[in-house]
């Protein structure tokens, strides 16, 4: 492969789920310093409203987008970004997040499907999500507290990644993002003018794309 052989690529374990809790630190300094932070695209941009591209080229340029995700994320104080949040029209999303037992998960993700929970794993949980393209609004919006969500790895491995709580809520929100949904668009109306009108009166406290 032409790709560098780095340091923080990250394995799989016996059940073929990514092993995203080990060296986060070393691993997300090593991607964001990397790359270049971009600025983020905002509710009405239609790349953030349809269904992104799957991503067919696990290359360098593969791995140049995903150290500027990184680099992006941090600039933004994200726990996870989506490609297109960057104006890049293909599936693939990163995450720098803590689920419910206190563990970092720090990874990323190509052509994700959310799997079918059991009825028995299905409980859902209403804590409130906000968005970087949603800037300073916050909603309540109840979503399972477990998700699993299967793809490829950076290098087109096939990867599964599972999390709790607010890693699962994650893993669901940029997994939407990547098919063109916002949180916002799981609210009811009058939940998602209120989350607009937030964003409205705030200020975001990082650079993003202005909508035509
Ligand atoms: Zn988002």
């Amino acid at each position: 492969m032409s790709q560098q052989e780095t340091d923080e690529q990250v394995g799989v374990d016996d059940e073929g789920f990514l092993v995203d809790t080990e060296d986060c630190e070393a691993r997300e300094t090593a991607h964001r310093e990397r790359g270049t932070s971009r600025p983020i695209t905002v509710v009405g941009n239609p790349v953030l409203h349809k269904e992104c591209k799957d991503v067919t080229a696990f290359d360098d340029e593969l791995a140049r987008l995903i150290d500027d995700m990184f680099a992006s994320q941090r600039t933004a104080e994200g726990v996870g970004l989506a490609a297109n949040q960057i104006g890049v029209d293909l599936k693939v999303f990163v995450y720098d997040c803590m689920d419910d037992d206190g563990v970092r998960h720090v990874g990323a993700i190509c052509n994700p499907v959310l799997e079918d929970l059991a009825p028995e794993q299905r409980n859902l949980d209403d804590s409130n999500e906000g968005c970087l393209s949603v800037p300073t609004a916050y909603a309540s919006l109840a979503r399972p507290d477990y998700a699993v969500v299967r793809g490829k790895d950076a290098r087109g491995n096939d990867v599964r990644v599972r999390g709790n709580g607010y890693f699962a809520r994650c893993l669901q929100h940029e997994t939407d993002h990547l098919y063109g949904y916002l949180y916002i668009d799981r609210l009811s109306k009058r939940d998602r003018k209120d989350a607009l009108k937030q964003m409205a009166e705030g200020t975001p406290r990082y650079p993003v794309v202005a909508n035509d």
